[in-house]
């Protein structure tokens, strides 16, 4: 069974094509959403999931989360004594998934479609890829986001042909595409986006604004205390209370005091304002680049869990002058596409075969240097020579020649770049590959340079010397983004000697780690209660007790939920 996988900044999800439709899968909790976060219990084993992201205000030294934002780097995260490369964070999350389904299943996962944003550039798909081996997935395939989200559309669409924009505001990266489906080719005309913005940084908003407001009394931002992990968490939770209600109160515990501060929703849109000022250029683009008129669009659709904040909205509404659609829970829907995607893959019963294709999200090239001058005698170094264009349709493959621009120069140095710059200082590096040619005066070795960027993404570069038909291939490396093949056995082996709760235990540690967050958010005699409960049932867990662990879970679980009101998957 293959699966399709949602791998949020913010909140995963797993599903699967069965019986003619899509299904998502619960996990140990019954939830279908998995917060993207990882932590480290007091027993020193691994959490996964919300019991983790539970632990983000109580223990933010052992805990881990948004790193999706990180792949593609080699930016570690240290959990106790070990040091984790994004990709093992998000592989523990995929791991997670694939338990669940396998439970729900029956049977074992072996392979997965993952999503990916659509502006995810080649190292970071790489690395979402290597997250996948890391976690015992193969990757059958990569699928942008907002193409996950198209098919999810497409499959319930009335019209043999439309024009979508589907719009993707996510926790932490921001997509536009649009797509042109007709007669069974679902096709991605342009893709724009940021991947450095998303509904995170509305809460990074809310936060500043608090602190400017209300936070003397408090450390500065620069100086990290756990008061500002509870600060998040309140922001994190009036922002999606302004998606419905008008008014809302955000309050922290400081030196046992409560510090409040009551935020309307016209002054958060006021505070968001400059993040809602960025999302205007990457559609803007995605329209130039397609040459598109909006008002030639069949639907423009909503995904992401930030596309109901009711600012976005109204921004959507009226650059385009018209409603967006979002009847698809914008929580689901890149799983639910990806699920089709995953039953396309099996030849899925129900499916009408619907052929894909992508573009390429940035222009790929190589670095060149060029001889200007009156005698050709100024170099200049550090050019960027585009040659697969932004927007090209893949997979494709494109070559250039370039020469050699000394005398008796031994080897030509390809270096491949990815960005729009004219300099290649300004794009980012992928790689590196050295060709060796002969020696000959200035102009007279050649070398074709190939690139081919298949369908889910990935790229792969080609050297051919033109005089001796010597043909070299890049295996991109050098970058530190991106884990080698035995790097990644190495890993897989350490990941292999983590200890991980088991699934069934989940339930008891996200119960523990809530009532935690409850206890330290609390003051007085609620906080006193909650202690004795969460004293009971861990002295019943301790003596292994069923009867008397039931009994006071089941108490323990009362009070949370009674005292609880800012919970939110
Ligand atoms: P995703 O990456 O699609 O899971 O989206 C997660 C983002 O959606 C996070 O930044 C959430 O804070 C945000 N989000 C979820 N629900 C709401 C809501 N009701 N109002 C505003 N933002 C929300």
């Amino acid at each position: 069974m293959i699966v399709g996988i949602d791998l949020g900044t913010t909140n995963s999800l797993v599903s699967l094509w069965r019986d003619g439709g899509v299904t998502l899968v619960p996990n140990a909790l019954g939830h279908l959403l998995t917060p993207s976060a990882v932590g480290l219990d007091d027993d020193g084993r691994m959490l996964v999931g919300l019991a983790a992201r539970e632990r983000l205000s109580t223990h933010p030294a052992l805990t881990a989360a948004t790193f999706k934002r990180l792949m593609g780097t080699d930016r570690p995260t240290i959990l106790g004594e070990r040091s984790y490369r994004p990709e093992e964070l998000s592989a523990l999350v995929l791991r997670a998934l694939k338990a669940d389904a396998e439970t729900f299943l029956g049977e074992m996962v072996t392979e997965a479609v993952i999503t990916v944003p659509a502006y995810f550039n080649d190292t970071q798909r790489k690395a979402t890829k290597a997250a996948g081996e890391l976690a015992g997935l193969a990757v059958n395939r990569l699928l942008t986001e907002p193409t996950a989200a198209a098919l999810a559309y497409g499959i319930e669409a009335e019209a043999d042909e439309e024009l979508l924009l589907v719009v993707d505001l996510g926790g932490g990266t921001f997509d536009v595409s649009l797509l042109h489906r007709f007669d069974g080719v679902m096709e991605v005309r342009a893709a724009a986006g940021d991947s450095w913005l998303g509904g995170e940084d509305f809460v990074d908003a809310i936060v500043a604004a608090f602190m400017a407001e209300r936070g003397a009394g408090l450390p500065p931002l620069s100086r990290p205390a756990p008061v500002h992990a509870a600060l998040r968490r309140q922001a994190e939770l009036a922002k999606r209370t302004l998606s419905e209600k008008d008014e809302t109160v955000l309050s922290v515990i400081h030196d046992g005091e409560p510090v409040e501060w009551r935020l309307h929703r016209s002054r958060f849109e006021s505070i968001a304002e400059p993040v809602v000022a960025r999302l205007r250029a990457p559609i803007e683009r995605a329209l130039r680049d397609a040459r598109v008129d909006p008002d030639s669009l069949s639907r423009i659709v909503l995904a992401g869990g930030a596309s109901r904040m009711p600012i976005f909205r109204r921004l959507i509404a009226r650059l385009f002058r018209r409603l967006p659609v979002m009847h698809i829970n914008p929580d689901e829907v890149v799983a639910r596409g990806a699920a089709v995607r995953a039953g396309l893959v099996e030849r899925g019963a129900g499916l009408d075969e619907v052929v894909m294709t992508d573009v390429a999200p940035f222009t790929l090239g190589i670095e060149v240097a060029t001889r200007r001058g009156p005698r050709n005698n100024v170099r200049l170094d550090g050019l960027f020579l585009p040659i697969i264009e932004r927007n090209t349709v893949v997979p494709a493959s494109r070559s250039e020649m370039v020469s050699t621009v000394e005398d008796d120069q031994k080897a030509v140095s390809l270096r491949v770049y990815q960005g729009e710059a004219r300099l290649v200082k300004d794009n980012i590096a992928l790689g590196q590959l050295s060709v060796a040619v002969p020696q000959n005066p200035a102009g007279a070795e050649q070398v074709e340079v190939r690139f081919t960027y298949d369908s889910s993404g990935l790229l792969e570069v080609e050297a051919l010397v033109a005089s001796t038909g010597h043909r070299d291939r890049l295996v991109i490396e050098g970058n530190p983004g991106l884990l080698g093949k035995e790097e990644i056995a190495r890993r897989l082996a350490a990941l292999a000697d983590l200890k991980v709760h088991p699934r069934d235990d989940l339930a008891v540690r996200t119960l523990l780690a809530r009532a935690e967050r409850l206890f330290e958010e609390r003051l007085g005699e609620v906080r006193a209660a909650i202690g004795e409960a969460m004293e009971i049932l861990m002295l019943a867990l301790e003596r292994q007790d069923p009867d008397e662990i039931g009994r006071a879970r089941t108490d323990l679980a009362e009070m949370v939920a009674e005292l609880d009101d800012t919970f939110f998957l």
